[in-house]
């Protein structure tokens, strides 16, 4: 038997913990437990995926079926656990603002345009 714990209680201690935010329908952010600052988007329902090494090697080559992060998750639907949406993590969901164009953004609008001229007039 190994000393860590199985991915299933990684997955109830993720779920003790409180440490899962809904930030939109089927996406989530689960706290990292080594890191306290890290959070892992983690998608579920048809298309998973979870931003840990567990899911990027372990997950992805077919050899164990979601990392604890996701387990989490569906436990915590499982058991029709209130998880409402998180207004600061929701917001990360969100397409930024678009931004007004930068002055470089023209000096080099200008500059392609310049370069056109000049081929224009070496035709
Ligand atoms: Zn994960």
């Amino acid at each position: 038997m190994s000393d860590y714990p199985s991915r299933i209680e990684s997955a109830k201690l993720i779920l003790e913990n409180g440490s899962i935010k809904r930030a939109a329908t089927s996406v989530y952010y689960v706290q990292s437990g080594r890191d306290r600052d890290k959070w892992y988007r983690v998608e579920v329902g048809p298309k998973e995926s979870c931003q840990c090494k567990d899911f990027a090697f372990r997950v992805k080559s077919g050899s164990v079926d979601a990392c604890k992060h996701i387990l989490a998750i569906r436990m915590a639907i499982e058991d029709e656990m209130s998880l409402p949406l998180d207004e600061e993590f929701a917001k990360r969901e969100l397409p930024e603002e678009p931004k007004p164009p930068t002055k470089e953004f023209w000096e080099v609008m200008e500059g392609l345009k310049l370069l056109t001229a000049r081929e224009a007039i070496k035709i």
